[in-house]
Parts: C-alpha cells; sequence; structure tokens
C-alpha cells in the first residue's frame, strides 16, 4: 500500500498535476497489543488506529492472544514487511530481543507501550503510567475501605495477588502497595493469615482470572474456615471478577458476612458495574485515549525528526539501559466518583454502565 500510493504520488508529479489529496500517506505503523480477552487493550488499540490515522499514518495492528511466540511473529512480520515503527505492548517483556535487533538494524524505531520492554537496547521510548502509583493508589484504597467498612476490627487480615511475573509492571503495582500495607503490617493492624507475600508467591501467571478464582478458592479453605478475610489486594479487575466469586461461592457478601474490600485496576466495564452492586470496592482509571495520545506524538516526533515529550529519565531501567519516558497519572475510582471520573470525562456512557 505505502508502495502504491508513493506510486501514484510519483505519477501524478510526472504528469504534472497536483499530488492526490491522500489522507494516508505518512507511513505505516505496527502496533503489537498483547490480548482481546480484556477490553482495556482493545480501547488502546483502537485509540491508536484512530489517532494515528488522523495523523495521516496506516496502522497494521496485531492481538497475540496472550501467546508469546505468536506476539513474536506477529512482530517479526511487522518488521519484514518494513514498517515504519513499531509500538509493543509486550505480553512477555523478556523475549522480544532478537527482533527488536533485526527492527534497529533497519532504522525501525521501537516504542514500549504501557509495559517495559526487558534485555534489549534497542527500545527508543516507553509510554505508560505511573505504576508505582499504580500500586500506591490500590493499597490506599484498600485501608480506605478497611476503615470505612471494618472499623472496629483491631487486626485486618488482608490477602495479597501479584500481576503477570513476566510483565515488569507487576512488580511496580506490587511494589507500589507494599509500601502503603508493609508499615501496617510491621504495626500489626494488617495480618496475611497464609504468609504469602512477595512477587514470586503471589503472582498470577498471565494476569489469569481463573488462577486468582482458585488461588482464592484455596486461602480461604486452608485459612478462613474460623477467621474472616476483610480485604484482597487485587492489581487488576480481571484479577478482582475471579476473587470475588470464589468470596461469594463461600457466603461472603449475604448474611452478616460482609464482602472484603477488594481492589482492582482498568476500570472495566464489568467491574464498574460490580462497583456500582457494591462487590469490587475500587479500580484504578487510566485514560487510554490519553496512553495513545502520548505515543502517536512520540512516533510522529521520532518519524518527523523532532523531539519526543518525556517526563521521567530515571525510573524505566530495562536491564541494557534507563529508558526515557512519559508517565501520566493514574486515578483512583469508587463509590463515590466513577460518575466524575469515568462518566463526566466521556470515557464511558451512562449506559454503558448502568
Ligand atoms: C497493565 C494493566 C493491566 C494488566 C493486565 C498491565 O501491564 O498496565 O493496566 O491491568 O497489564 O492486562
Amino acid at each position: 500500500m505505502k508502495t502504491m500510493i508513493r506510486g501514484l504520488t510519483a505519477l501524478a508529479v510526472t504528469l504534472g498535476l497536483a499530488a492526490p489529496a491522500l489522507a494516508q500517506d505518512k507511513g505505516t505503523i505496527g502496533i503489537a497489543m498483547p490480548t482481546k480477552s480484556s477490553a482495556r487493550w482493545i480501547s488502546d488499540g483502537e485509540s491508536m488506529v484512530e489517532q494515528f490515522e488522523a495523523a495521516g499514518y496506516e496502522t497494521d495492528l496485531q492481538y497475540a492472544e496472550d501467546d508469546i511466540p505468536n506476539q513474536l511473529a506477529q512482530i517479526e512480520n511487522m518488521i519484514t514487511k518494513e514498517v515504519d515503527a513499531l509500538v509493543i505492548a509486550a505480553i512477555d517483556g523478556t523475549t522480544l530481543s532478537n527482533a527488536l535487533a533485526n527492527a534497529a538494524a533497519l532504522d525501525i524505531p521501537v516504542i514500549a507501550y504501557d509495559r517495559l520492554i526487558r534485555d534489549s537496547g534497542d527500545v527508543d521510548y516507553y509510554a505508560t503510567f505511573d505504576n508505582f502509583q499504580v500500586g500506591v493508589l490500590q493499597a490506599n484504597s484498600l485501608v480506605d475501605g478497611l476503615e470505612e467498612r471494618f472499623p472496629d476490627v483491631e487486626t485486618w487480615n488482608v490477602e495479597l495477588f501479584g500481576g503477570s511475573p513476566d510483565d515488569n509492571n507487576a512488580y511496580f503495582f506490587y511494589d507500589g502497595a507494599m509500601s502503603v500495607l508493609q508499615p501496617l503490617i510491621d504495626e500489626g493492624r494488617i495480618e496475611i493469615k497464609s504468609g504469602q507475600s512477595g512477587m514470586d508467591t503471589v503472582g498470577t501467571l498471565r494476569w489469569d482470572g481463573a488462577v486468582a478464582q482458585s488461588r482464592m478458592d484455596n486461602l480461604l479453605s486452608a485459612h478462613y474456615t474460623d477467621d474472616q478475610v476483610h480485604g484482597v489486594l487485587s492489581p487488576y479487575d480481571g484479577l478482582s471478577i475471579g476473587i470475588l466469586s470464589s468470596l461469594k461461592g463461600v457466603g461472603y457478601g449475604s448474611g452478616d458476612t460482609p464482602m472484603p474490600i477488594v481492589t482492582g485496576q482498568d476500570a472495566e466495564v464489568p467491574s464498574v458495574k460490580s462497583i456500582l452492586a457494591g462487590e469490587q470496592y475500587s479500580t484504578v482509571y487510566k485514560d487510554t485515549r490519553e496512553l495513545a495520545r502520548v505515543t502517536v506524538g512520540m512516533v510522529e516526533a521520532l518519524l518527523e525528526g523532532g523531539e519526543p515529550e518525556i517526563n521521567d529519565t530515571e525510573t524505566y531501567d530495562n536491564g541494557v539501559k534507563v529508558v526515557p519516558s512519559y508517565l501520566l497519572e493514574p486515578q483512583s475510582v469508587d463509590g463515590s466518583n466513577w460518575e466524575e471520573r469515568l462518566v463526566d470525562t466521556g470515557y464511558y456512557s451512562a449506559d454503558e454502565i448502568q
């Protein structure tokens, strides 16, 4: 297509005609997204396609259904087709080094999207949210919820869940949350009855809700037959839904057993509905339209000889280099502010969540 457009333009020039008014003649951007199983990545893809096209680029958007070799093949294919830039939200942030070396050899710039790509010097920029702050927001909201729902409980029983250990973000979320929770654990205000903590113990491979549900089942049957659990740190809405099913399965949220405070992330529709129904307590809203805007701006700057806008040059060391980054601000959403944060901003229509 790129060649055809260039050909048409050249033909028009040769014939002495004004160059045809083609909206899309600035090149093709390869966009590799992890999965369609979570609505946030669908929104990310749609926002980028829309914004790249408005800026005059074509796009090649691919989803890999959380399959690492599949995503690698998609990226290799984009490189073979010589796309003009690559935007990648990696499934496993450590498996792309060889492919990216090939991209670099062809001068194809690479933007890590939302998730850091590790172990490669060929990542040019990183567009993301303040991932440590996501964890801080989750833990602050967990503690606010515990104070609100269980004000008279002396020691809150809390269990911890982490994200996928092959996703660099998962460690930032966990560390951010523990920066708030660890002092409370140390002073005995919070107890982890299972004793399970640390990403290598509480991580949830591929962010899989079914895995979280069965781990919650096990935690409940091993540690909570006599005691009540008051809170669960969950780093992602898809896990929260699984955790809530497990809790409901043994009677939490009915009779005189209150639902524990369960956090989340991404403000996905089922979780916002769950918040409105008084089940999930909170989530973290990350405006994917903004992330797309920052990314499109970075790519345009790179392809048009400008300087991409960044606001962080220290945090994201990928093992080979500190990747210059732009961090957006995440926001906490709960029953008190969902309308203002999600509807008034146009992220969702009121109909979508009611
Ligand atoms: C993203 C989160 C998302 C998670 C699961 C992370 O890398 O930053 O927004 O909840 O992946 O898809």
